[in-house]
């Protein structure tokens, strides 16, 4: 699934892409790929994209009216889940058997562009909100800090208190917005602190090299534009090069890259977890 790196590199490509062209119409081929909560896809419809965001794994897109001055923005709020996928096509370009929404675009150009939203698996959803709709979405609402954000001081009163597994934290979107399972396994094994700990047993120092390694994984995987595992892309089509960086994830089996003893694989909240038992305590 797309986390925090995939989908920011998707909004930064997207972005020249979309910014400044007006979504004339909109063709909505699955239904059930809008959440329950949308406003109506024709209500952005005469509203100019002005810039693509990201807040946890959600992919936004800021969109102003054209005529009336400056207000707060629609927002047009993509959950890539397992395998959406984002792309602009030119004019005329004919939904894909995967393809769940369209949205016409009119360039500063005046040209015509087609944004889609294509998945495969289905689990991913579009949705359409108001300025004010956001705070009636219980999900958005309780979206935890952005951990390229967060202070260590933060950070430590995230985990305080907390007795779950500390991986179990880090996949907590209430706790810490964006991370899943790689990057939390990348993270713990960078910080050498073992996923199956107590949260509110890290100590300080542990929770401090814990945040700056999660920020490295997350930074560094930015820069090579996200890990394409299955079928991520980023809006230009493009793969990502994180995978090739990864220190446990996906490699049970093969030897730690520091200490060279065989890395293990485990169950942590409900997640195969990958880790090293001499690093990692
Ligand atoms: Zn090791």
């Amino acid at each position: 699934m797309p986390e925090l790196p995939e989908v920011e590199t998707v909004a930064r490509t997207l972005a020249p892409q979309v910014c400044d062209c007006v979504i004339e119409n909109s063709h909505v081929l699955r239904p059930g790929s809008i959440h329950s909560l949308s406003c109506p896809m024709r209500s952005l419809h005469g509203r100019r994209i002005m810039g693509t965001g990201r807040r946890g794994k959600l992919l936004l897109l800021d969109l102003y009216p054209v005529t009336t001055p400056p207000q707060a923005p629609h927002c047009l709020i993509m959950h890539l889940r397992m395998t959406g996928r984002v792309m602009t096509w030119p004019e005329g370009t004919r939904p894909g058997p995967h393809t769940r929404c369209i949205w016409d675009l009119r360039t500063p150009q005046g040209t015509q562009r087609r944004l889609f939203f294509d998945d495969t698996r289905a689990f991913g959803l579009v949705l359409a909100a108001a300025p004010d709709a956001l705070q009636r979405w219980a999900f958005w609402r309780q979206l935890g800090p952005e951990p390229l954000d967060l202070s260590p001081q933060e950070f430590i009163a995230v985990l305080a208190n907390r007795d779950a597994r500390i991986k179990a934290v880090l996949l907590d979107q209430k706790a810490v917005a964006g991370i899943g399972n790689i990057y939390a396994d990348e993270g713990l094994f960078r910080a050498r602190i073992a996923p199956d700990r107590r949260a509110s047993s890290l100590t300080g120092a542990e929770a401090v090299r814990l945040l700056q390694s999660l920020q490295e994984v997350l930074r560094l995987s930015i820069a090579q534009c996200g890990s394409s595992i299955r079928d991520y892309r980023d809006a230009n089509g493009d793969v990502g090069a994180f995978q090739n960086s990864f220190a446990v994830y996906g490699r049970s089996g093969q030897p730690c890259t520091v200490c060279g003893r065989i890395l293990s694989k485990t169950r942590v909240a409900g997640r195969s977890t990958v880790f090293c038992q001499h690093c990692q305590r």
